[in-house]
């Protein structure tokens, strides 16, 4: 479950380079037929439908690269391969790339520039611009270029039903390149980001922003299980905070069996979904559904953000990012403006991770050393499994 994104990245990425493949096959095929080169091709291209066809090319080809170089950059990313990189004024350079690649093919499509081959430079230009597109892309914002691209690849693969006149592959591409713009638009919103700025590559503090975050001071305060145990077992509303941890521990059977014996001694339980918790969009839906938990159990960052401050306990399992208040207060981090669980505002918070290591977004959690938090250090399937024989101890 944990590598799934970094699957579906891939996966993706595939899909681009097929639909951009077509692309180059079908212009191969089309020189073919014209011994002339293009000009030949182009030559009453509106009465042939070659001038049609070519542009469907050049789109298919520019969508598809540019997903698939994407996605591979994504992929190493999610994979802890490839680091955020941004160079010296990228983002003009994004955009300077992208219309010139759209540039040169307008001109190409309408018979301005000549060249054989200008296809296939097209095709190497919007390569480049799937890398720089998204190396700088880093923070907490992956989630959205994710969906993104995966739009991209649904579209370019429409593009390739519209060559072959294949309704199902059109119809296919369609509901992909929908679906994802759709998703694409959720996760900008969650995220606090304007769909323009993702569409230029500027995103956030970027990986600029992580060195120039300030590193919180002070000490933390750790607790065992037992004592975690005994304020959980007295309140009367606990709210637990799953995130990646909880999936790479795959701890969600025993919190569940964690949230029935709290509701058999009259604790009010329920769950705080944050919409990138974990590495997939719903990915904490899908691993506490796995394990039976009710689903009105779960509720979205909106609703249960003003509950905390009537919570006597917010148990925070694997989550760091999710939850880090440097989103709200620090406009250097790569995460500001990021919409967070205000954790904070409970009355106890316990923060259940197997040590200070930060999260995705790579950097430190000032909420670790608040006073009203507690750090109950280990593995979150062992911990909460401990918690359990706890409880079960006290009853
Ligand atoms: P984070 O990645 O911020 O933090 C996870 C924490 O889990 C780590 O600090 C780690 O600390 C802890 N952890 C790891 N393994 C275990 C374990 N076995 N037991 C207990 N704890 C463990 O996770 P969040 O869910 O808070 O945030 C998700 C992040 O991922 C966001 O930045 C989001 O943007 C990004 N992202 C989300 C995607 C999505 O679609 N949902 C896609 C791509 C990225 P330690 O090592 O100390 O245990």
């Amino acid at each position: 479950m944990t590598a799934m994104p970094q699957m579906v990245s891939f996966f993706n990425g595939m899909g681009g380079a097929c639909a951009a493949l077509i692309s180059v096959i079908e212009y191969r095929h089309l020189m073919h037929n014209a011994p002339g080169g293009i000009a030949e091709l182009l030559a009453n291209g509106a009465e042939t439908g070659n001038l049609t066809r070519l542009a469907i090319m050049y789109a298919g080809l520019i969508i598809g690269s540019i997903s698939f170089s994407g996605s591979i950059i994504a992929y190493g990313k999610l994979e802890g391969k490839i680091s955020d990189k941004v160079l010296p004024g990228q983002q003009f350079l994004n955009i300077g790339l992208f219309l010139g690649i759209v540039l040169l093919a307008v001109l190409s499509v309408m018979g301005v520039l000549e060249s054989d081959n200008l296809l296939y430079a097209v095709g190497a230009l919007a390569l480049a611009y799937g890398v720089l597109f998204v190396m700088p892309i880093g923070g907490a914002d992956m989630p959205v270029v994710i969906s993104l691209l995966n739009s991209f690849t649904g579209v370019a693969a429409a593009f390739g039903g519209f060559l072959y006149d294949n309704k199902v592959m059109l119809i296919g591409g369609i509901l992909v390149g929908s679906a994802g713009t759709l998703l694409t638009i959720v996760m900008c919103k969650a995220m606090n980001r304007s769909l323009l700025n993702v569409l230029i590559g500027n995103f956030g503090g970027g990986a600029s922003g992580a060195a120039s975050a300030a590193s919180p001071q002070g000490s933390v305060k750790s607790v065992n299980a037992s004592d975690a145990a005994i304020l959980m077992k007295y309140a009367k509303k606990v709210i637990i905070v799953p995130g990646y941890g909880l999936a790479v521990a795959q701890a969600q059977h025993v919190v569940h069996e964690l949230e029935g014996i709290l509701e058999n001694e009259g604790v009010e339980v329920k769950y705080a979904i944050h919409p990138v918790a974990g590495r997939m969009p719903g990915h904490m839906n899908v691993l506490l559904a796995e394990s039976n938990v009710d689903y009105d159990k779960l509720v979205e960052m909106e609703d249960i953000n003003p509950e905390f401050n009537t919570t006597d306990v917010v148990l925070v399992i694997g989550a760091n990012d999710v939850v880090n208040p440097a989103a709200k207060t620090d406009p250097a981090s790569p995460i500001y403006g990021m919409p967070i669980l205000e954790v904070e505002y409970a009355r106890q918070c316990i923060v259940m991770k197997r040590s200070m290591s930060a999260g995705y977004a790579g950097i430190d959690n000032e909420l670790f050393y608040r006073d009203k938090t507690s750090m109950l250090f280990g593995d979150a399937k062992k911990m909460l499994t401990e918690l359990v024989s706890e409880l079960k101890a006290m009853q």
